[in-house]
């Protein structure tokens, strides 16, 4: 016979649990329970592990998986009808991994411990889902757990590098500034992009370490191109919302600045639209003390998040980036035309600058100039370089703009 071992958990279920009190909650979980037992076969068993995990048995099901997902999706479905709590109306999606006896695994342990996997790669892809066991999910898993091994003992000052990417003026075509952008030097796949390992590191807490490392050495930096007597331009460093949200964000700027001896004015941090949107009133308090330490802000990704007109007007912000998707397609799509030339438009209305990220095509270039955009960030001008390529950059920019001798004048 064959046997169905299925975790199940609820994603958004703390989410809803936080935001009523506990009698709501216990009664919102025994309706869920209750949903899920009349879901299943008479035979089949529903227990809870605490918390908003559950283990289903299949006893005995059809010998075929496609049938077993339906009487999953089943679970699914009553699950995520909605749920009147307290005249408020509720829907909790589920995530579910099964692993089935004898394919696999021979013992409890082993048919739990995939189910579990299953379940937590369906979590991963973003939840409201279900999975099946296959071998591939414990290799990724595996492969996780060693990029978080590796992570965990990475040095920072060692294992990982910025690079920078110049930022310009539209209208002089002139190096302003350069943003920051973490590398890790990877003992294995060589140098990693961000994409890799923020995720992990935002999961594991980290960020906030490297983070604030990444900060310290864009300011060293900056303070060591202004000190061997180039011109001076700002960099921009990226923040996550956990550094933003542990609330030592501005202990950790100030003390990057009186390290480095970096004049504020020469760093800005770039915080993510949905960052600033989901806390309010707090994200506001704390750009404020930011700013308080002369330092400039800008909000990246812009366009992906919801921000509101009204919220958008008490941000202490100095510039809008408009996120690269915009960018991309320009200017043949449609969409992207109108979001761009509204985000451009909106900026002025603001007296915010505004900048393009991800500018690749002259096509691009012109679009944004004939819509009077300010500047511009993308491999069209340069990808991310290391360190030691910017002085030549701007010793170049710096000679092309002096007065020209006289003689040559002519
Ligand atoms: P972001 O802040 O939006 O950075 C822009 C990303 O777009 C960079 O990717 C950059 O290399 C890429 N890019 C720039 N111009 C072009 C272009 O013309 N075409 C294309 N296809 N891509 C372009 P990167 O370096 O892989 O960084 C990805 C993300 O990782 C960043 O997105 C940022 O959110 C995050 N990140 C990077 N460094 C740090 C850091 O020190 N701390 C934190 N918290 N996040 C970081
Ligand atoms: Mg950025
Ligand atoms: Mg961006």
């Amino acid at each position: 016979a064959w046997l169905g071992v299925v975790y199940a958990d609820f994603d958004n279920f703390k989410f809803v649990n936080d935001s009523l009190d506990h009698i709501a909650g216990d009664s919102l979980l025994k309706t869920m329970s209750e949903r899920m037992v009349a879901a299943v076969g008479p035979n089949d068993i529903v227990s809870w592990l605490g918390g908003d995990e559950f283990v289903v048995l299949l006893i005995d099901p059809p010998k075929d998986t496609l049938t077993i997902g339906a009487m999953l999706h089943r679970i699914r479905s009553a699950v995520v009808a909605p749920v009147e709590i307290e005249g408020r109306s509720f829907r909790i999606t589920s995530s579910l991994g099964a692993a089935i006896y004898p394919m696999d695994g021979g013992t409890a342990e082993t048919l739990l411990a995939n189910a579990d996997a299953a379940m937590y790669s369906a979590k991963e892809s973003g939840g409201d889902d279900l999975v099946f066991y296959v071998p591939e999910i414990n290799a990724n898993l595996r492969e996780r757990l060693t990029l978080l091994e590796e992570f965990r003992n990475a040095d920072p000052s060692r294992d990982f590098v910025l690079h920078y990417q110049p930022q310009v003026d539209l209208n002089s075509g002139e190096m302003f500034a350069v943003e920051a952008l973490i590398r890790w030097r990877h003992p294995r796949f060589g140098l990693a992009p961000p994409a890799r390992f923020i995720p992990i590191a935002e999961e594991s807490g980290l960020i906030v370490p490297i983070g604030d490392w990444a900060l310290r050495e864009a300011c060293r930096q900056n303070k060591a191109w202004q000190d061997a007597g180039l011109p001076p331009i700002a960099v921009t460093v990226n923040v996550s919302a956990r550094q933003f949200r542990e609330n030592h964000i501005v202990a950790a700027v100030a003390e990057a600045l009186a390290e480095s001896r970096l004049d504020p004015k020469y760093l800005e941090l770039e915080l993510t639209e949905s960052l600033v949107m989901q806390d309010g009133d707090r994200a506001i308090e704390t750009m404020k003390e930011l700013r308080g330490l002369g330092v400039r802000l800008s909000i990246d990704d812009f366009g992906t998040g919801y921000s509101s007109l009204s919220a958008l007007k008490r941000f202490p912000v100095e510039r809008l980036k408009i996120d690269r998707s915009f960018i991309q397609d320009l200017p043949d799509d449609e969409d992207d035309r109108a979001v761009a030339s509204a985000v451009i438009s909106l900026g002025q209305k603001l007296n915010l600058r505004v900048i393009a990220e991800g500018v690749e095509t002259k096509e691009q270039v012109a679009f944004l100039r004939e819509n009077h955009c300010d500047e511009l960030q993308g491999y069209h001008f340069s990808r991310p370089v290391a360190a030691d390529a910017i002085p030549a950059l701007l010793l170049r920019q710096a000679i092309a703009s002096a007065p020209r001798p006289a003689k040559e004048r002519r």
